[in-house]
């Protein structure tokens, strides 16, 4: 087993920078729940990793829902009477209303604001709108371009098409020891907004193809899916994976400063649930941890009372919290790689807990075993070189009735995981512990 906590390890940010690059590829890309803005995502994202691509076809059945026709978009303008665009989603693809039907048409002014979306409290900022299940055309700008927009006759024109096609998702099952999973899922149908969740997108990409490079205990299936509706598909064709899921993550908004904020699974208690907490209780920022709601991300679905799966939800600023969120100020400079950085980093020492994790038995239960015969004295004495604290040794040892598994310990002693896993591998190789699913022979 690699050292434990290896991955966790703050050593460089090549990881965020490679993570950051990767989302400002995916940022300009005009997605949504259907069409070729979430497969040109897939391709770019299958250069990090291989993916399995799949489609679904319009009027597939997903429990109560059923895959929606798909979406394109050429182009949408607004002009003015001489011909001069007022809005164009040339120019920024959340101008548009997503899943906006096609129009054509000469419009006043007060006949036109109907079908316009902005923020008046952020004037200055485009808002992202959809209307998935209801047939709408519209367009969101900045407010103070709307209110100085002269009254008149404007030319709008959606060349949009809505048909029969499919639903695109995207899988990357990376396998290990055993087939029990560990599912990491990141919504793929925002256009260009890069928090939400061009972030996530790429971040998940890197983290399966540094654990495809590396021997696991889990297998990771990494699911890069439209929101809701893309779940839901997954998980009306996967209802036998879903039994071997045993750890679970939904990412989305891990690029920003904020939190870390974790919201627990609808279990309340899963061992990802105390995974997470445990290692956001050791970050230098306040950690905020959330009850489960049924309101979120796709953990809702995962979470629904027919699967009630172990997995939570891992953002940075929760979603809804920050300014920027669902606007065009959620762009390429609200991210950045040492925010990407850590959020990879807390995902990976979670990770490192669901791996390592292991029910330590003393064989040397009765009094504390002498450690100095055994060359270990020095670690208890603080020998730097060993990176071990005292107190990770006997509270290992303290615990090791068979009864407490490490991230028990951790969570007992105060003491990260990653040192009491170090620990108790030094106690083992020493002969003082055995794994309590496996005991020696005596
Ligand atoms: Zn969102």
């Amino acid at each position: 087993m690699e050292h434990p906590g290896s991955m966790a390890a703050p050593v460089s940010d090549t990881i965020g920078a490679e993570i950051y690059a990767l989302a400002a590829r995916l940022y300009p890309i005009c997605r949504s729940i259907t069409g070729d803005g979430v497969r040109e995502t897939l391709s770019i994202l299958s250069e990090t990793v291989p993916l399995e691509r799949h489609e679904v076809a319009t009027g597939t059945p997903a429990f109560d829902w059923t895959i929606p026709r798909e979406w394109s978009i050429r182009s949408a303008t607004i002009r003015d009477s001489a011909g001069r665009p007022v809005v164009d989603f040339a120019d920024h693809n959340l101008h548009v209303l997503n899943y906006s039907i096609p129009f054509r048409g000469t419009l006043k002014l007060a006949e036109l604001k109907q079908h316009i979306h902005t923020l008046p409290d952020q004037p200055n900022l485009i808002p992202y709108r959809t209307s998935y299940y209801a047939e709408n055309w519209g367009f969101c700008m900045a407010h103070n371009r709307l209110a100085a927009l002269p009254d008149g006759d404007y030319e709008v024109e959606i060349d949009a098409e809505l048909r029969d096609g499919s639903l695109s998702y995207g899988e990357y099952l990376h396998r290990g020891e055993t087939d029990r999973e560990f599912l990491l899922s990141a919504h793929i149908c925002h256009p260009s907004l890069a928090n939400d969740n061009c972030s996530g997108l790429a971040l998940l990409a890197c983290l399966a193809a540094r654990l495809r490079e590396r021997k696991t205990r889990y297998s990771y299936r990494f699911l890069f899916a439209p929101g809701t509706i893309g779940s839901l598909a997954w998980l009306s064709r996967n209802e036998d994976v879903t039994e071997r899921i045993d750890h679970g993550l939904v990412v989305s908004c891990v690029g920003d400063g904020g939190g870390p904020t974790y919201k627990r699974s609808r279990r309340s208690n899963a061992f990802i649930d105390r995974a997470m907490a445990h290692v956001l209780a050791h970050q230098t920022a306040p950690p905020k941890l959330l009850d489960f709601s049924p309101y979120g991300y796709d953990e809702r679905q995962f979470c629904s009372p027919g699967f009630n799966l172990p997995v939570g939800l891992f953002q940075r600023s929760a979603f809804g919290t920050f300014p920027e969120y669902h606007t065009s100020a959620d762009n390429l400079d609200f991210i950045g790689p040492e925010h990407l950085g850590l959020s990879y980093r807390i995902i990976s020492s979670a990770i490192e807990i669901v791996e390592g994790d292991w029910t330590p038995l003393s064989l040397s239960p009765k009094g504390e075993p002498q450690l100095g015969r055994r060359g270990l004295y020095a670690a208890l004495g603080g020998d730097k070189s060993t990176g071990l604290s005292a107190m990770s040794l006997l509270w290992v040892l303290n615990l090791a009735d068979g009864h407490h598994s490490l991230l028990t310990m951790a969570e007992r002693s105060g003491l990260t995981f990653a040192e009491l896993a170090a620990a108790a591998e030094l106690l083992r190789s020493n002969g003082l512990l055995a794994d309590a699913a496996t005991p020696p022979r005596s």
